[in-house]
Parts: structure tokens; C-alpha cells; sequence
């Protein structure tokens, strides 16, 4: 199927993008992989596309004393590259790596897959437990979003309208974490039917912190409580008692052809066990 008709626009700063989206009807383009596929179902019919992609500057990926930060155009194939992301923050280079394919990679950016907040997107899932902040600017100024508040439902974020996300600021992580993310990716799209995302914090042989985000189940990602785990000797007893949390904390899981709730719930608890202990392994570097 062919998009509806619309009008296309090129800014290269960030002022003309924002009087550009002010006009009715006006959305912006970043990578395309996800507004393009939605445009051709006329799911989404823009009057405008606002394409983001040449305003310099918005792809920088950054490292300082306030964390690690990701230009909203940063694509999927650099963040999966990078070693500074690497080595600060490995579990989000690999979550990145397991984005789709290498088309997909290339063109898709981090800005895109969380304004567009797909259930079965990885970024979700693993910005949730690493406690990002989204950075936002638009005609009315700027605004830092703490990313549980920026996920509201299936496709639905808090970006206003005409806001643009500009980057994401990942909070450094202290020496003795091990983060880990797993897939069980969907067959034909990569798209994860299960996401999990875990953070494991150690100090002298004991648990001091841990997180944990559920991917794939909910309408957004969906944080699981696992501060039992702070205080004990990491073992396989441990971490599956935490990982029986995951289920209590999925209401309604979304279920489909590929897979049902119930399965998707019994794959979140398998996987978070399996996440939690691979990520306090990592802890010692
Ligand atoms: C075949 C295929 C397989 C895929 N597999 C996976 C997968 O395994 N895992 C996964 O996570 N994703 C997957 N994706 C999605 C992919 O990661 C997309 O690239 C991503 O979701 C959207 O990023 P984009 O840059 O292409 O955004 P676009 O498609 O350009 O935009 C998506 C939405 O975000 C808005 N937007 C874009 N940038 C901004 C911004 N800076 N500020 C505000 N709003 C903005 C747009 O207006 C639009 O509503 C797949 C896509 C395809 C086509």
C-alpha cells in the first residue's frame, strides 16, 4: 500500500525543525523504520514530514560527569559500535546490536524507537533499568523526563506536541555493576516477544543493588521489584526466587498468534532469572 499524500521538509537547525512542527498535521522523520511502515498501512497520515536527520550535532554520543549521553539520532549501528558505549555502558551497546537487522541498525535511531514506544522495542526495556533521563526541547523550552514517566502506554509517550527528543542521558553506573540484556526475538521481525533487562550490584561477595525491566509483555516496559536480592550472596536460589516477582508484577499481558500472556509471562520469569545471574557474573569487570 502507498502513504496517503504529504508534504516533505529538510530543516537543518533545530529552530526551523520546531516552526516547522508547528503546523497541523506536522510529524517528524528520523530513521523512517517505524513512521514509514505505519504511513504505507495508513495507520499514521501526516500532512508534513519533518525530516530530522540533517540538523547537525543531535547523533554526538558523550561521556562526562553526568553519564552517558545519546544524541536522539545516534543510530542503532553506531550505539552498537561505539566503545565509548561500550565501555560505560555494555549492556545498552548490546541491546542495540540485537535491534532488528542490519538495515534496520543503520537507519534506525534511539530517538525514534522510543518516541514511536513499541512494546517489543529493546531500547525500552533497558533504558528502564538503567534509570535513564530523556532530554527534550521544543518552542517552549527544554525538559528532562525521567524515563518511567516517559513511557505512558502501547505507542504513547509524554512528548507534547511539536516536542522533539534531542538525547538520553544514561546516569553512570558504579565500579562492581553487571548489566545484561536478553531476547527471545520474534522469528520473522527481531522484535522481542520478551525483553529483559537486568543490573546487578556488588560489593565484597553481596548483592548491593539490582533492577530489573520487563520488555514485550505490557504496554510499556514494566519495572519489577527485586530489592529482595540487596544484602545476599548472589546463587541460582537467589536470583530465582527474585525472578519469581516477574509475574505478580505483568497484569494483562498482551498475548498474539506467536505467543500467548501466559507464555509470555512463564518466558519473562525464565529470562530474568537467567538475567540476573548473568549480570552479577559480570560485576567483577
Ligand atoms: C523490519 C524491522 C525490524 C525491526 N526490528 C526491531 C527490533 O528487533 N527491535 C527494536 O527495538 N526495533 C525494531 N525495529 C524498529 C526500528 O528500531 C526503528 O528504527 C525504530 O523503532 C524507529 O526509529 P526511527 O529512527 O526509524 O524513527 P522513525 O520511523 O523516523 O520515527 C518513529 C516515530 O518517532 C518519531 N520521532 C522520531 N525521532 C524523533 C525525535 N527525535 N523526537 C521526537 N519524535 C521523534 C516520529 O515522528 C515517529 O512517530 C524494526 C523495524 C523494522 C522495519
Amino acid at each position: 500500500m502507498h502513504p496517503a499524500p504529504f508534504d516533505y521538509q529538510r530543516p537543518v537547525t533545530l529552530d526551523e525543525a520546531f516552526s516547522l512542527l508547528g503546523a497541523e498535521g506536522a510529524r517528524p522523520l528520523a530513521g523512517g523504520h517505524s513512521l514509514l511502515p505505519a504511513m504505507k498501512l495508513r495507520v499514521s497520515n501526516p500532512a508534513t514530514l519533518v525530516d530530522i536527520s540533517r540538523i547537525p550535532g543531535l547523533d554526538a554520543i558523550e561521556q562526562n560527569g553526568g553519564g552517558l549521553t545519546i544524541g536522539a539520532l545516534a543510530t542503532h549501528e553506531v550505539v552498537a559500535a561505539s566503545t565509548v558505549v561500550a565501555t560505560h555502558c555494555r549492556i545498552l551497546a548490546e541491546t542495540a546490536a540485537h535491534i532488528g537487522d542490519a538495515q534496520v541498525r543503520a537507519r534506525g535511531t534511539m530517538g525514534g524507537s522510543i518516541a514511536h514506544a513499541d512494546p517489543a522495542a529493546d531500547y525500552p526495556t533497558t533504558l528502564l533499568a538503567l534509570g535513564a533521563t530523556v532530554n527534550t526541547a521544543s518552542v517552549a523550552g527544554t525538559r528532562q523526563v525521567a524515563i518511567g514517566d516517559f513511557f505512558v502506554d502501547i505507542f504513547t509517550t509524554a512528548l507534547e506536541l511539536g516536542e522533539l527528543i534531542t538525547s538520553v542521558t544514561i546516569p553512570s553506573l558504579p565500579a562492581g555493576t553487571g548489566g545484561v540484556y536478553l531476547k527471545h526475538r520474534h522469528p520473522a521481525s527481531s522484535y522481542a516477544v520478551v525483553g529483559i533487562a537486568a543490573i546487578v550490584m556488588m560489593e565484597g561477595g553481596s548483592i548491593t543493588g539490582a533492577r530489573l525491566a520487563v520488555g514485550g509483555v505490557a504496554g510499556k516496559p514494566v519495572a519489577v521489584d527485586v530489592s529482595a536480592l540487596t544484602g545476599q550472596a548472589p546463587s541460582p536460589e537467589v536470583f530465582a526466587s527474585a525472578a519469581g516477582a516477574v509475574a505478580g508484577a505483568l497484569g494483562n499481558p498482551i498475548g498474539d498468534l506467536y505467543a500467548s500472556g501466559e507464555y509470555r509471562v512463564h518466558l519473562a520469569g525464565v529470562l530474568a532469572r537467567r538475567a540476573l545471574a548473568a549480570a552479577a557474573e559480570r560485576t567483577a569487570g
